[in-house]
């Protein structure tokens, strides 16, 4: 159906360009923290942008911006599409901006092809998602989804004590309309893996089916100080023994879990932290993520088992305990088959895919059927100024969104 319409390529990638400008970094990447005077410029951008393409611009109080592209029926609820302007201190130039500007390229290529949908077409930014400045990621989605009390956002402050609501009225983004979600018919997000698996394989295009359980924990481990020469290694109480027994261990407990376990040791932390002293106190992190809801849980409860048998048969007092944990999501059938009509229409190379980060698509999930399309980016670089994806690559993830949108807001 409908595969004669195709987005501008070229369009799209001019604007990805221009929003590159806004905040750029002298390494070619941007700084575009939420509710900053460069965030601000993003936003006011992409809002005359809109306005040329004839869109109806609203925005709700927590300073999520909508674009309406208007349909046959306005009292349908909307299918609508979007992701983040915002970025990191040392972000790049797609991570977020190109699912905002391919909602907005969505919306120009029906104009161009005159098509009039059922449904009315929405492109959304949703407001600090980085979660850098202010220290709750996917914030405005967040709160539009009814996971986060308007008023506790409004309360987050900067590292300069200036709170949200400050800088969404210094910005003029404190908007009018209740941030609180209401009927959507379909809701997708395209952005870039952030991962290296679309390019190691070769493909244009992840279907995601969902976003995976993941949790954070803080594992600690008391031993005894004493001197690294006249104690023999029999008599310690040593902590790092214990790291030694249980670490092989899980990581061969993540590959029983099959290749989408991931264990991660971000964090290692002896102390005193002295060269000839057997540590009297070691903490460390493990990052445990598995799309998988049962693996999941056998990852989580066997790390707890072995690092405690370790610390047992050695005898050091241990303590873990999650600081974390984000709840997978598994995405709406309709909308991921949406997806993968589209991509057959298309023609691109593609495969199923999970999701390793957390998304705004994750909140809206919650409350609205949504999906993701991912496309790859090089190196699997993201957070990173060097973030890079080709203009094939975003064309033909606009082209999927386009499709899977018209399908969704046709009837
Ligand atoms: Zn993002």
């Amino acid at each position: 159906m409908n595969e004669q319409y195709r987005v501008n390529g070229e369009r799209l990638w001019s604007r990805l360009m221009a929003m590159g400008k806004v905040g750029a970094t002298a390494k070619g990447g941007c700084n575009r923290q939420a509710l900053t005077d460069a965030d601000r410029d993003g936003r006011e951008l992409f809002m005359q942008w809109c306005t040329e393409a004839g869109c109806e611009l609203r925005i709700d109080a927590i300073g999520n911006i909508f674009a309406r592209r208007r349909g046959r029926n306005n009292d349908l609820p909307p299918v609508i599409t979007g992701s983040h302007l915002d970025t990191q201190p040392t972000g790049g130039k797609y991570d977020g901006i190109y699912g905002v500007l391919a909602g907005l390229e969505v919306i120009e290529a029906l104009n161009d092809a005159n098509v009039q949908t059922e449904h009315p077409i929405e492109a959304v930014v949703w407001t600090n998602e980085e979660g850098c400045r202010f220290n709750v990621a996917m914030m405005g989605s967040a709160v539009w989804s009814g996971k986060m009390p308007l008023q506790d956002a409004y309360d987050l402050t900067d590292s300069a004590g200036k709170t949200v609501l400050q800088e969404l009225e210094r910005t003029g983004f404190r908007g009018t309309t209740a941030a609180t979600h209401t009927p959507v018919k379909a809701a997708f997000e395209a952005h870039i893996e952030q991962g290296p698996v679309l390019e190691v394989e070769g493909k244009t295009i992840g279907v995601v089916t969902g976003v995976q359980h993941m949790s954070r924990h803080e594992i600690h481990i008391d031993g005894v100080e004493a001197h690294a020469g006249p104690t023999p290694m029999a008599m310690r109480r040593d902590p790092m023994m214990a790291v030694a027994d249980f670490l092989p261990k899980l990581y061969s407990l993540a590959e029983q879990q099959g290749p989408q376990s991931r264990m991660t040791f971000g964090v290692i932390e002896a102390s005193p932290a002295s060269n000839n002293t057997v540590p009297g106190h070691l903490m460390m992190t493990v990052d445990i993520r598995h799309p998988d809801h049962h693996c999941y849980h056998t990852l989580v409860e066997e790390t707890y088992r072995l690092v405690q048998q370790a610390c047992d048969r050695l005898q050091l007092p241990c303590n873990l305990h999650c600081f974390w944990e984000a709840p997978g999501v598994e995405f709406d059938p309709d909308c991921v088959n949406a997806v993968r009509r589209a991509v057959k229409t298309g023609g691109y190379e593609h495969m199923e895919m999970v999701s390793g980060a957390g998304h705004d698509a994750c909140n809206l999930a919650d409350v609205v059927p949504t999906s993701m399309i991912f496309i790859p980016c090089e190196g699997g670089l993201s957070h990173n100024e060097a973030e890079a994806t080709t203009s094939e690559q975003a064309t033909a993830g606009a082209n999927v969104l386009l499709q899977a949108m018209l399908e969704s807001a046709a009837n």
